[in-house]
């Protein structure tokens, strides 16, 4: 006999754990399935605009984070090209703090039930349920399960419930990214700031987190094949990083920055992910009672670093619809259950397709070399979407 649940979340990142959170404070349980033997928190740190804070509000976890990160108040913006630099400094005007992401794991799966999360558990594979609306899933030791409700936050690069709800799989682009953090202990000499450094083949980025610590990422306009980006020593791959941003004349200051990094906090990714816009405007995200939040719905690569905290949204949306119709009239719920993931859909669709198109368009600039006939129509569409306001970190998505 399968085991059997009512709402059952695969994958415990930020997207999985939020939902679960959300609909725990909505007095629904539901049980998230995680392949990981322990909390996964990869990536350092992750920075959190308005709109994330807002959700992190209604998930009742802000304070405590907040106390974590102290806010940043200006981007600096500096682009350095030969002899020829620019710079451009200009306030934040909302919300933005940078927080280390296992704090922010754990600070969301803390307030979870116990028994809510079980580690250990990969998905395999995800079936129709030919007795009800919601599905079967299969287990990497070969076991099943039911769930009357099933949410794929399986993230983007090979998620089983996007694949059961026919999605394309995530495209690619090869570009590696190394974040850490660096620790002072002594006090950083930096404002409150996020620097974006392009210096050379490379983009850097330097978020203060407090006084006394720092996170960075870099990574690069072209594809990088050498042997060393292979290397899992991940302080053999900063080494070289650092040698070629050397070889570039990057500033002494930010090779300070990586050169002192913690070799623990070090995390490589080497391909950036995405889903196009217009899949996230045309693609179906639900099959009667399943659906997909976080990076399985709308991937976004990190150019306006806003896939972690569109998760979180997500997980708001997702919760507040589906508590009017689970509970509901017994022989109606599987029908309510339907239109609540209907009407998760439809609200997160504009949203996500304009967040995803900002982010394409970012992407196309910076990796992607484009004439400048295609770079004056991303700009004009940049600033249609109101990019350099950063309309996008304002956005509210309304209360759980
Ligand atoms: C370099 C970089 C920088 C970024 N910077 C920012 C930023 O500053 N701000 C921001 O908001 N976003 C940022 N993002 C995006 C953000 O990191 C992601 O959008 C976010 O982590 C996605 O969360 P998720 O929970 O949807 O997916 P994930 O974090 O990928 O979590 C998926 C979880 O599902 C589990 N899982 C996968 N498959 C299975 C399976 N078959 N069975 C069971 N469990 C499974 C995984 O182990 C994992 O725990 C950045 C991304 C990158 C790559």
């Amino acid at each position: 006999m399968a085991e059997s649940h009512g709402i059952v979340i695969v994958g415990g990142g930020i997207c999985g754990l939020a939902t679960a959170l959300a609909l725990h404070r909505k007095g629904i349980a539901s049980l998230v399935l995680e392949k990981s033997r322990v909390l996964r928190a990869e990536g350092a740190g992750i920075g959190i605009q308005a709109n994330g804070w807002r959700t992190l509000e209604q998930l009742g976890v802000a304070a405590e984070l907040r106390k974590t990160a102290d806010l940043i108040t200006t981007y600096q913006d500096v682009w350095l090209q030969g002899s020829k630099s620019t710079r451009d400094r200009y306030p934040v005007r909302t919300e933005f703090r940078c927080l280390n992401r296992k704090y922010l794991i754990e600070a969301l799966a803390k307030e979870l039930p116990a028994g809510a999360i079980r580690f250990g558990c990969r998905i395999t594979a995800v079936h129709a349920d030919t007795d009800g609306h919601g599905a079967v899933l299969t287990m990497a030791d070969g076991t099943t399960m039911k769930a009357k409700v099933l949410i794929g936050c399986d993230g983007g690069t090979n998620s089983v419930v996007a694949r059961y709800l026919g999605l394309p799989p995530i495209r690619t682009i090869p570009r590696p990214v190394l974040r850490g953090f660096t620790s002072y202990p002594h006090g950083h000499p930096f404002e409150t700031e996020f620097l974006r450094l392009r210096v050379g083949d490379f983009f850097i980025g330097r978020l203060t987190i407090t006084d006394n610590l720092v996170h960075f990422f870099i990574t690069m306009a072209k594809p990088v094949t050498d042997a060393w980006l292979k290397n899992s020593d991940l302080r053999v791959v900063r080494d070289h990083m650092l040698k070629v941003m050397e070889d570039q004349q990057c500033p002494a200051e930010i090779i300070e920055v990586v050169r002192q990094s913690d070799p623990e906090s070090l995390n490589l990714v080497r391909d950036f992910w995405y889903r196009p816009p217009w899949e996230v405007a045309l693609r179906g995200f639900q099959k009667g009672a399943v659906t997909v939040a976080g990076d399985s719905m709308h991937a976004m690569g990190p150019f306006i670093g806003q896939g972690g905290s569109a998760g979180l949204e997500d997980a708001v949306v997702l919760a507040r619809s589906l508590a009017r119709a689970v509970g509901g009239a017994a022989a109606g719920e599987e029908k309510m259950i339907g239109e609540a993931i209907g009407a998760y859909v439809r609200e997160r669709r504009l949203r996500l397709t304009l967040l995803s198109l900002e982010s394409f368009i970012m992407g196309v600039l910076l990796v992607r070399s484009p004439s400048p006939v295609v770079k004056l129509a991303c700009v004009a569409v940049l600033v249609l979407l109101g990019s350099r306001s950063l309309r996008h970190a304002n956005f509210d998505c309304g209360r759980l």
